[in-house]
């Protein structure tokens, strides 16, 4: 073939994206490789090495950018497709493998970062590692077998910084060595939260439950998602063909490993990455930091900050010396953040350029001292996770609008506010910041109960003329649930 053409991408591109391949937008060659850690490996943890290596490569094959996703991925772009295969046994060579990281595919288990948090119950890492290899490179979780993406989180206990309201399965470890399990949750078009399945869980049970709701979804054949299972069947329906499915499985499975809480010495130095661009520069920047201060590694988690773990003694960071050194603990509040998905620059559907909205819009958190989450999404399919962020911003339609939301957090979706102009979007959210910051209280979802959504309605209505109020079409397009 001597030349790509965007129509082809179903051809050539769409029914490998399990694989980590994504088309970029536009009439090119382009394809995005979403990257995670190989198997065996703990997912939250990028070595130095590594970094160097999607540095060189994000150069040599792409425009030396690259970016943070939301489930502890690097992603990097416009590398020509006819070079996915020459890209990815480079990343092998260094322990990444896309393979499982996009389309229809067992994603990424992503586990809080509980080896550095005194609040820890478990290791959540060892736990991911453990249910995450298991999917991984199995043809019956990967499509065409499996109709929809799964979607698992860990979070070591009930801060549940790992966000399970809005993951297929969120797991959240409790004091008493056992584990709750939601199921259902998923956010995009039609927002449903996760729901309280199992209470009091075995960790022997953790994979039987995890292969029981993916072989419940496979054979379901359902396409929007395991969250229309547990919609349409019930979630106690849902539960006990579950249920039936683990004890039918779980004697021929490997055992977990020790999951005791191993916590590492460490204070924490957070570089935040508004909108999740990365440089090839910073990437080597961040990996000469942690070879030299830390442990050869930096962390990844779903809100678009690198964690470089340093020793006790260190006060302070040659590069970072912007950054504050903190103590080990939940990930979750953080902030001020502005997390966006790729938008309208190199995604098919990206309906706003959200790098250029994040940026504008974080200015106006630059004020603040404390945890403030801004999700941005370029689509309904929500890769930006406004739904659980302070304020969250959603386009949709063949004319363009914003859903706006708020009070999101990671054991709760937000509030609709309503639908805004794409024009509006920045100043929507310097309203609603003006406005939480003139009320005193402390934590968006605290603000939104003591002052009301009328009331925050009413207020930004009087400043952004183009807010329509939610209506009954808008709730059928997006829930929540
Ligand atoms: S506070 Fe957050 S990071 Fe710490 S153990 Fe709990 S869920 Fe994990
Ligand atoms: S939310 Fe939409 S535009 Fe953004 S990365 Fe996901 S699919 Fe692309």
């Amino acid at each position: 073939m001597s030349s790509f053409r965007y129509s082809d991408v179903h051809k050539i591109v769409y029914p490998r994206r399990h694989e980590g391949i994504y088309k970029n937008r536009g009439d090119n060659p382009w394809i995005s490789i979403r990257i995670r850690q190989g198997v065996g490996r703990d997912p939250s943890k990028w070595s130095s090495g590594q970094l160097r290596v999607i540095a060189e490569v994000s150069s040599a094959y792409s425009d030396g950018r690259a970016m943070l996703g939301t489930r502890g991925d690097v992603e990097i772009f416009k590398v020509d497709f006819r070079l996915f295969n020459e890209v990815t046994a480079k990343l092998k060579e260094a322990g990444l493998d896309p393979r499982d990281s996009c389309g229809n595919s067992v994603r990424n288990p992503i586990p809080c970062a509980s080896q550095f948090c005194p609040y820890a119950h478990v290791n959540a890492e060892a736990l991911s590692t453990f249910i995450g290899d298991y999917f991984r490179y199995k043809n019956e979780y990967e499509q065409p077998s499996l109709p929809h993406r799964i979607k698992i989180s860990i979070s070591a206990c009930e801060r549940a910084c790992a966000v399970p309201v809005a993951q297929d399965i969120g797991i959240v470890a409790k004091p008493n060595g056992k584990f709750n399990i939601y199921l259902g949750g998923g956010i995009g078009e039609h927002a449903f939260s996760a729901k309280l399945a199992f209470t009091d869980v075995d960790a022997e049970d953790l994979l039987p439950i995890c292969i029981g709701v993916a072989e419940v979804f496979r054979r379901s054949g359902e396409r929007r998602g395991f969250k229309w299972i547990v919609k349409s069947r019930g979630l106690d329906e849902v539960k006990e063909e579950v249920v039936a499915i683990a004890r039918e499985v779980k004697p021929r499975l490997p055992k977990p490993p020790d999951l005791s809480p191993k916590i590492i010495k460490s204070r924490i130095v957070k570089v935040p990455y508004p909108t999740g661009w990365v440089t090839a520069g910073e990437l080597i920047k961040l990996a000469n930091a942690a070879d030299e201060y830390g442990f050869g590694y930096v962390l990844l988690f779903n809100n678009q900050n690198v964690y470089i773990p340093v020793r006790e003694d260190i006060s302070k960071i040659e590069g970072f010396s912007n950054y504050e050194i903190k103590n080990p603990g939940p990930t979750y509040p953080e902030g001020p953040m502005t997390v966006a998905c790729l938008g309208s620059e190199l995604c098919p559907p990206g309906l706003i350029d959200t790098t250029s909205l994040g940026r504008k819009i974080h200015v106006h958190l630059s004020r603040f001292n404390e945890p403030i989450r801004v999700g941005i999404s370029g689509c309904t399919h929500d890769c930006g996770m406004s739904w659980i962020a302070d304020i969250g911003l959603e386009p949709f339609g063949y004319r363009t609008r914003i859903l706006l939301t708020i009070g999101g957090t990671s054991t709760a979706l937000g509030f609709i506010i309503g639908t805004i102009d794409p024009g509006d979007a920045e100043l929507a959210v310097k309203v609603l910041l003006n406005m939480y910051e003139r009320s005193g209280v402390h934590g968006v979802r605290d603000f939104v109960a003591k002052v009301g959504i009328d009331a925050i309605r009413g207020e930004l209505g009087k400043n952004v003329p183009s807010l329509k109020p939610p209506d009954k079409d808008m709730v059928i397009i997006f829930g929540p649930d």
